[in-house]
């Protein structure tokens, strides 16, 4: 080994496997080592003097600079680390190139193989999307000639039949209009559209929809909006509707006894009018397990695999909500314990029109106290937090001796205002109205009744005329 320092330094420089060059002032290789000239080719000496293959400038303000070189037959990457020389007089710059080719190699071949893979799997969406829409025909035309036959006359056991092939033809059709809507959501066919709606006419209109299956099915169903949530928003309502009337239909189909309540809440607002609101619907159903609970997002997934025999249902509806909440730049979620319930909720950015506006006419309600008297938990809560809000006193009672223990010990501001759910039954609903309408003689009161779908049969029969 030799003794001189500056030999010693060449010989460390000629056995490094990287490129080790020196660049003077003006840009011009003073030194390049051995492993340089098997890279770029050549002699040292036909090297020295020549322009450096980095640009200075930029590789001093990186700290890894990558170089594409192409050559005839091969492309060579080096990424360069410069280091700023003060002690050698003829060089500025001392650059250190690693050959990063066979990396770069594999990253470009990953990004191939990904853009194959995303490829295939628009020609996947597409080809469901197709295949969906060509068996959903002929899934028409065999429910409506079901229909037609059930209108006719048939044998019970033939009923039974016609029965069995209509009720498969409609899950079938919903599995299928299922599939259809998730694979154009993911193959990108979804925009969302930029419309301004009015909130709680939307709300309104779901409830509506899934009140007539959750009374057939003995389940409540209600919904609250905080008044701080702006009445007119902008965004599409379409897609908002799908996702409430998913979880809601999930909520009624998972839960056997209570109900489904919807809430929704402004959890931030800026100057601008943006607003985050969030909705949470809330079921007193059967929940599900802490390990299930991440996976029923996913397509195809349903949290306990047996109950794919007990509930109807393709495994698509939460990951058709996640895609769509994503898509609005949100998120969504559960909380859940089982045989106690869950909260699906989810928030949304949206652009208000409006400020926000009470809908109901506040002044004239304050002072006014109300005995409101159901059954229902959700009921309950929903309507003394709707009551509540434009400034009215609040008293609950669960049935009509509770109620009337509530009348007797009134205290402080008398009541103005009883609302009886009607699934008090009818005999008790009755026999409060009177004992409130003796109780409130003599002052401005009103009472309420809040009917179901099945009990708008009394207004019919004139049985209403207790109530004014
Ligand atoms: P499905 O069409 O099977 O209902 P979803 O994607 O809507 O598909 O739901 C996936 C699974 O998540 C369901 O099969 C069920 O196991 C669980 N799940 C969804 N909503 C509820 C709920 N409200 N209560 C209990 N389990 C639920």
């Amino acid at each position: 080994m030799s003794s001189d320092p500056r030999d010693l330094e060449s010989d460390i420089l000629a056995a490094f496997d990287d490129a080790v060059i020196r660049i003077s002032k003006e840009g011009l290789l003073t030194f390049v080592n051995h492993k340089f000239c098997v890279l770029f080719g050549g002699a040292a000496s036909d090297w020295i003097g020549q322009r450096a293959p980095i640009d200075v400038a930029t590789a001093q303000n990186a700290d890894y600079y990558d170089v594409c070189y192409e050559r005839l037959d091969e492309t060579l990457w080096l990424s360069w680390q410069i280091t700023p020389l003060n002690h050698t007089s003829s060089a500025a710059f001392q650059a250190v190139g690693r050959d990063i080719t066979r990396r770069k190699n594999h990253e470009d071949s990953l990004a191939a193989q990904k853009d194959q893979a995303e490829e295939e799997n628009d020609a996947k969406s597409l080809f469901l999307a197709t295949i969906s829409h060509e068996i959903r025909t002929p899934m028409n035309g065999v429910l409506g000639i079901a229909e037609l036959l059930l209108d006719s006359d048939l044998t019970p056991v033939q009923r039974t039949y016609v029965n069995i092939i209509k009720e498969s033809g409609d899950n079938l059709l919903g599995v299928i209009n299922d599939v259809l809507d998730y694979s154009r959501i993911e193959a990108g066919k979804v925009s969302l559209d930029e419309e301004p709606f009015d909130l709680s006419m939307l709300v309104h209109n779901v409830v509506e929809l899934l009140s007539t299956r959750a009374f057939e099915n003995d389940l409540d169903l209600a919904a609250y909006i905080d008044p701080a949530c702006p009445s007119t928003l902008v965004g599409d309502e379409g897609r908002l509707r799908q996702v409430l009337i998913n979880l809601i239909n999930n909520g009624l189909k998972f839960t056997h006894q209570g109900g489904v309540s919807l809430s929704i809440t402004c959890c931030d607002r800026d100057s601008h009018d943006n607003v985050q609101l969030r909705f949470a619907v809330r079921d007193t159903g059967i929940g599900i397990p802490e390990d299930a609970q991440a996976k029923i997002f996913d397509e195809f997934t349903q949290a306990d695999d047996s109950h794919a025999r007990r509930y109807e249902g393709s495994g698509l509806g939460l990951a058709i909500c996640r895609k769509i909440v994503d898509a609005f730049g949100g998120e969504i979620g559960v909380d859940s314990v089982p045989n106690l319930g869950s909260t699906f909720w989810f928030t949304i950015p949206f652009k208000s029109q409006q400020l926000a506006q009470p809908s109901l006419p506040v002044n004239d309600l304050v002072g006014l106290k109300a005995l409101v008297v159901s059954p229902s938990a959700i009921t309950r809560d929903i309507l003394a937090a709707q009551l509540r809000q434009p400034s009215m006193l609040v008293v609950t009672a669960t049935c009509t001796d509770d109620a009337m223990l509530q009348l007797n010990a009134e205290e402080g501001t008398p009541f103005t205002t009883l609302i009886i759910d009607m699934l008090l039954g009818e005999e008790d609903a009755f026999a409060l109205n009177r004992a409130f309408t003796a109780h409130t003689k003599g002052r401005q009161a009103r009472s309420l009744i809040l009917l179901r779908p099945g009990d708008r049969s009394l207004l019919e029969e004139g049985r209403s005329e207790a109530f004014d």
